[in-house]
């Protein structure tokens, strides 16, 4: 529940909507009691011979003689034959007492029914059937009035909800962008997705289901209720007890329900996970015929869907016959006792006191209509518990998410970084994946001096995208520092220390914008010509002004529309346009073209000039560019010096050249 209050706390700032909103529920409310309330003179026209003029003079009538009786009984007893009998004694003075009480009852009632009176004097007309007219049209004009402030009611609190929500959904972005790159591998991008889309609608409902239903309802059952207590208080009192047993019902249900609600929820998190697999890696599933196997996969997930969903229909179902029953109980009694009085004309049942004046007919006609229409809202907002628990299932899961803070946290004393100007330096770092079971590193000791270019090589998995992570800090080691001119880099502000990097990996991430604003992305404040510049320097500019719309053309999800060679270029004169201090290449040239491959490396020629840079690849050419290779092992690092140096002196280094190293000729062909 507190979480549903938190959500609450969104709407907060849209309170003066929702106001608004109340006010129109109240209306709905009354409006429908008006309109039930008609039934009392429709039967009154309909079932008695007389119209209504006669019949509240009627009523007025008996109520005077009804007085007169009483006052006669009243003479009667004060002045008739005394016996001085204390019983009687007692018995006489009670007698005046109920007198009394029953004459103001009467007055009271007399003075009702002259204003009704009044007003059907003024408005009904003398003929039965043209009175009959007259209450249908106020019966649909009520009705339509009733539409419109639910109309209003309604469409007010969606705007509220939605106003709401989409401030929770931008708060909500903001913190998943603030988590760290770990959380994305221990959750999965598809249920962080979930998050975004069905627990957001899941809140949504509910959400307009507390501020539309939550308020409408139960207004409407006290107006159904005030209407019923008009006609007979006692009558309807009796219509109260059910409500406890109501309510523990329903707790039952729903404590049930939201554990249900929860499951179904977690699962379909699996359901995204498989359709972003599925759609990323389409092209797989092609070749290797596996269509079949992904469809048993969606299917067996989508099954297990089905049946928690529909655990929760099922218990969202039984809390609707079961509160109709328990009203149907309650209001068949009451019809019951009503008719029972209605028949002997007493107003007594058991020596209890039931009705004021003997029931007439139409009297318990409206009663059963009044109570018959609280069955109406009671079941709407018995349904509504139900609703509420997958609400709170789904507030649940999403501040838990609002809530989580990141790993990698930024000093409250944090400095800013400059450019790198004496080197990087690791010391003693040893960092274990949050999922992993060996350490990816263990121990390393590494030093990059400013302005070298350095190659990181080593058997596939032995730690040289995990160096990259951890010197941009998108995870924390668990021992030893990582400093740069001196600063650890946990000290010095996140911004600032990206600010450094110009960060080329195997898999391009490129958005599905233009050619022109992705390469922006590394500089919003540059200007069109040094974008351009960025491209040159790249050797993009010549691919991308032969395609018919240039730089803007748009390039589709993920670069879909690009070569890998295209992509990667792209991607370098985004880095280049940063005009980093350090630029890293994790692989970069291992997926493209032999020709893309030889004008990136030319590129580098000239850029890393005046820079740090760290390359990662398996190109020999790669090998005699650099000033020092560092040879990792394991998680540490196990040879360093150049090329002849090495060759020279590491087994294993002469090892690993020979497996892993390719001939990549195209740097010669066109250099
Ligand atoms: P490479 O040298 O091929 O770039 P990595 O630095 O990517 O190797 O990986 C080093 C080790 O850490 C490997 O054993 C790999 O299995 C593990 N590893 C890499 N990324 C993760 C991750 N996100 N979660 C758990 N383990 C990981
Ligand atoms: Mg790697």
């Amino acid at each position: 529940m507190n979480h549903l209050l938190r959500v609450v706390r969104y709407a907060w700032p849209y309170r003066g909507r929702f106001l608004l909103s109340v006010v129109g529920g109240l209306l709905v409310a009354i409006l429908w009691a008006a309109n039930l309330s008609t039934a009392y003179p429709v039967v009154s026209v309909l079932y008695q011979d007389k119209n209504l003029q006669e019949w509240v003079a009627e009523r007025i009538r008996t109520a005077e003689e009804k007085i007169t009786q009483l006052n006669q009984e009243e003479v009667y007893l004060q002045t008739g034959p005394h016996r001085a009998d204390a019983r009687t004694q007692r018995y006489i003075s009670q007698r005046l007492r109920e007198i009394g009480q029953e004459r103001r009852q009467y007055q009271a009632r007399i003075q009702r029914d002259r204003v009704w009176q009044w007003i059907i004097h003024r408005f009904v007309p003398e003929d039965r059937f043209q009175t009959l007219v007259v209450l249908l049209v106020v019966l649909v004009v009520l009705m339509a009035l009733r539409g419109v402030c639910y109309f209003f009611q309604e469409t007010l609190v969606g705007s509220v909800t939605n106003r709401a929500l989409l401030d929770l959904r931008n708060q909500m972005f903001r913190r998943a962008l603030k988590q760290d790159p770990a959380h994305f591998d221990e959750q999965g991008t598809s249920a962080v997705m979930a998050r975004f889309t069905n627990d957001m609608q899941g809140l949504a409902t509910g959400l307009e289901l507390i501020m539309g239903r939550l308020v409408r309802e139960p207004f409407r059952i006290f107006a159904c209720l005030g209407l019923a207590c008009w006609f007979n208080w006692r009558l309807t009192l009796l219509t109260v007890i059910v409500v406890p047993l109501a309510v523990l019902v329903m707790s039952q249900v729903a404590r049930r329900l939201r554990r249900e609600a929860r499951r179904s929820m977690e699962s379909i998190s699996a359901l995204y996970k498989i359709l972003q697999e599925s759609f990323q890696g389409i092209k797989i599933i092609k070749a290797f015929n596996l269509e079949h196997f992904e469809q048993g996969r969606f299917f067996r997930e989508g099954k297990t869907y089905y049946r928690k969903v529909m655990r929760t229909v099922e218990l969202d179902s039984i809390a609707n016959p079961l509160t109709e029953l328990l009203g149907m109980f309650v209001i068949a009694g009451t019809v019951l006792i009503g008719t029972y009085l209605l028949m002997t004309g007493e107003t007594h049942l058991w020596g209890i006191r039931l009705a004021a004046e003997p029931i007439d007919a139409a009297a318990l006609v409206q009663l059963y209509i009044a109570l018959a229409g609280l069955s109406d809202p009671a079941r709407k907002l018995s349904n509504l518990y139900g609703r509420l628990q997958r609400t709170c299932a789904a507030a649940e899961r999403i501040f838990e998410y609002l809530d989580r803070r990141p790993q990698v946290q930024e000093r409250p004393d944090a400095v800013p970084l400059g450019r790198c100007t004496e080197a990087i330096r690791f010391e003693g770092v040893t960092f274990r994946y949050p999922r992993g079971g060996e350490p990816a590193l263990r121990h390393l000791d590494l030093v990059i001096p400013a302005g070298e270019t350095v190659a990181l090589v080593g058997p596939n998995g032995c730690g040289k995208s995990t160096v990259v992570n951890l010197l941009c800090r998108f995870y924390d080691p668990q021992e030893g520092t990582i400093t740069i001119d001196g600063l650890d880099i946990r000290a010095v502000t996140l911004r600032s220390l990206r600010q450094q990097f110009g960060l080329v990996t195997q898999e391009t991430t490129l958005f599905d914008d233009t050619i022109y604003n992705n390469i922006r992305h590394g500089n919003h404040r540059a200007s069109r010509e040094q974008i351009l510049e960025a491209a040159r320097q790249a050797f993009a500019h010549d691919f991308i002004a032969q395609l018919p719309q240039g730089y803007d053309t748009l390039i589709g999800e993920q670069g879909a529309r690009l070569s890998g060679g295209q992509r990667q270029r792209i991607a370098l004169a985004r880095a280049m346009l940063r005009d980093p201090s350090i630029l890293i290449l994790d692989e970069a040239t291992s997926a493209v073209d032999v020709e893309s491959e030889a004008l990136i490396q030319r590129a580098l020629e000239k850029f890393r000039r005046g820079r740090t840079t760290i390359i990662i690849s398996h190109r020999l050419s790669i090998l005699s560019m650099v000033d020092r290779i560092i040879m990792l092992e394991r998680g540490t690092v196990v040879a360093q010096g150049t090329d002849a140096e090495l060759l020279r002196t590491s087994a294993a280094y002469r090892r690993l050249r020979e497996i892993y190293f390719q001939e990549s000729g195209g740097y010669r062909q066109t250099a």
